[in-house]
């Protein structure tokens, strides 16, 4: 398939531009997690007088941890929210505007793009930088909500190591949760995978290294009823064969509770526009940050389901703005 597919006509959207005269940027990035803000930088210092619209979660999904030990640079780790707090103060240093928004609408069937802003306000830009990342899927308990940053969390890569050589669940039956739990069994003392189904959906070599790892025990066929801890996490109740003659509440003592059902990627208001996967991901050109649209770059987790560190959607970040500051440079 051509790269540069045919651009579709996009679907009719409910929401109105405001008429009058549009700003027009150089360099408009859409998201503040840390692809968003490396982009930011790179951009900044290359000239291109980024504005940055932040969206519904400023700083990202960075911000919803506690402590980050694997950023490289932090010997004693640091605060999430602290480190996007100081990439936010190293791009406005070098000149980026950083504005409260959220993104409702976008045209890119022009050579330069426009970008609505809640719903009202039109931004020109000769370059997009996406970095709009993905958002980890919760189960919808209340008790989930209760223990987040007490034990209950979506990255075992970015919490796992506060679990070591303890008891852990890992609730999930794909690709993710197999190597979650994985990885996991290595710094902990046991690991259970909840599995709501009687079988694991992750490919043949996760299962196999899942089966092979002594220390987790699968429980297939159940599903979790509540989490419970004295302000921290204590442990899980499950219910066994759920609507089913044999369904019996099951009880197991963990200290840590991970999400790994899947992610969203923020990515419905490109479709219109941009090639996605199945699964909603920004496809770039292997090797760049560029869609299928010139002048519009994609990074971060919204085009990236297999890494999701904010090291690599930093990296990215980078590459966008090079990619954008290079296209700006031949266009213009
Ligand atoms: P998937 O959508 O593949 O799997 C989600 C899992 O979570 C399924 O087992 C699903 O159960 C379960 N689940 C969903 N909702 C609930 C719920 N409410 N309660 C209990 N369980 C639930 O997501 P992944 O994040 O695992 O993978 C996404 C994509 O990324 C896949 O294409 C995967 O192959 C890929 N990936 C690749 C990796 C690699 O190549 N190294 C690593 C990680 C992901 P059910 O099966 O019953 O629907």
């Amino acid at each position: 398939m051509d790269f540069f597919k045919k651009m579709e006509t996009p679907q009719a959207t409910t929401e109105k531009k405001v008429s009058g005269e549009a700003e027009h940027v150089k360099c408009l990035i859409i998201g503040s997690g840390p692809a968003g803000y490396t982009a930011a930088i790179y951009a900044a210092r290359a000239n291109m007088k980024p504005v940055m619209i932040q969206g519904m979660q400023a700083g990202g999904q960075l911000t919803t941890t506690t402590e980050v030990e694997n950023f490289p640079g932090y010997p004693d780790g640091t605060d999430g929210t602290a480190l996007m707090e100081d990439l936010k103060k190293q791009a406005e240093r070098f000149g980026t505007e950083v504005r409260w928004g959220m993104v409702t609408q976008v045209d890119f069937s022009g050579k330069v793009h426009e970008v609505v802003v809640d719903g009202e306000k039109v931004i020109k830009a000769d370059t997009v930088i996406i970095a709009t990342g993905a958002t980890a899927k919760y189960l919808g308990l209340e008790s989930e909500e209760k223990y987040k940053g007490g034990g209950v969390s979506a990255c075992a890569t970015c919490d796992g190591f506060f679990y070591r050589g303890k008891d852990v669940a890992v609730v999930g039956g794909g690709d993710t949760a197999a190597e979650e739990a994985t990885y996991l069994a290595g710094l902990c003392n046991k690991v259970y995978l909840i599995v709501r189904k009687d079988f694991l959906r992750a490919s043949k070599a996760m299962q196999d290294r899942v089966f092979n790892t002594k220390n987790i025990e699968v429980l297939f066929e159940h599903n979790t009823k509540e989490i419970y801890g004295d302000g921290v996490v204590q442990g899980v109740k499950l219910i066994k064969k759920m609507g089913t003659s044999e369904e019996q509440e099951v009880d197991i003592k963990v200290d840590g509770f991970f999400l790994a059902i899947g992610h969203t990627p923020n990515s419905d208001v490109f479709k219109p526009y941009l090639n996605t996967d199945e699964t909603g991901y920004i496809i770039t050109q292997p090797g760049t940050t560029k869609t299928n649209v010139p002048g519009v770059f994609a990074c971060g987790d919204v085009q990236d389901h297999v890494y999701r560190q904010a090291i690599t959607a930093a990296g990215t970040g980078c590459m966008a703005a090079l990619d954008a500051e290079r296209y700006f440079a031949e266009t213009h």
